[in-house]
């Protein structure tokens, strides 16, 4: 018996997470391709990424600005239509920066990153999808803007011209994610934006069936982080 390679390991979890996917899909009536894959690949470097590629996966994330920058960049050159997502918080003076690298930006969720990213954008002509981030279980030192100012904040993001194709969050550990996904489809729904940038690993089934767009998911396609 020939050995697992890293590439049949790749390709076993990225079909896995498709029956997954295709399970909840199915279950609420909905179409698979309607839903969009992120492998998050922060703390991985390229040969644990390569095998993925190979695999036919070809939409990443990042939590980091300067992780993105030192891999990605060379990773582009070897494979044609890699697109790349930032998840993770962003400061407002790397800005310049992750409009550059990124093709989408999951966590737009203050005043100040709006001006930043509309200045960004303007300068460069490329405009990344961005998602608002709400801190949807409203936690403290939680990345994302509280309920009450998502209404101004997704104003100012349309006055400003940052293109804003839905919400995103992550829910509070530890508890049952569900009724937080629900939420976050009812504000998306209020709000007449039909991105959902919401279900990781352990949840994204249950995302799924609630209405995610785009899942997040790092573990169960790459193994645990060191
Ligand atoms: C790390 C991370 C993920 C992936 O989490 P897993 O549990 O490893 O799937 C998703 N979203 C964000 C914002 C992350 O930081």
């Amino acid at each position: 018996m020939p050995s697992e390679t890293p590439s049949d390991t790749a390709a076993a979890r990225l079909s896995g997470i498709r029956e997954r996917i295709a399970r909840a899909t199915a279950i609420s009536q909905r179409d698979p391709t309607d839903i969009q894959l992120i492998a998050v690949s922060k703390t991985h470097e390229a040969p644990a990424i390569h095998p993925l590629i190979e695999a036919g996966q070809r939409v990443f994330g990042e939590n980091r600005v300067q992780e993105a920058a030192a891999k990605w960049p060379e990773l582009r050159q070897t494979t044609s239509g890699i697109e790349l997502h930032l998840v993770g918080q962003l400061q407002s003076n790397k800005a310049d920066e992750a409009v550059a690298l990124f093709d989408a930006i999951h966590s737009v969720d203050r005043p100040s990153l709006v001006a930043a990213l509309a200045k960004a954008m303007d300068k460069t002509g490329k405009r990344p999808t961005c998602f608002v981030q709400v801190n949807i279980g409203d936690e403290l030192q939680k990345g994302g803007c509280v309920l009450v100012d998502l209404p101004g904040l997704l104003a100012e993001a349309r006055n400003a011209g940052v293109p804003i194709a839905g919400l995103m969050a992550v829910p509070p550990l530890g508890l049952e994610p569900a009724p937080y996904f629900a939420l976050l489809a009812k504000l998306a729904r209020d709000h007449g934006v039909t991105g959902l940038s919401m279900g990781m690993s352990d949840d994204f089934d249950t995302a799924v069936t609630l209405g995610a767009t785009h899942i997040r998911v790092g573990t169960a396609l790459f193994g645990a982080r060191a």
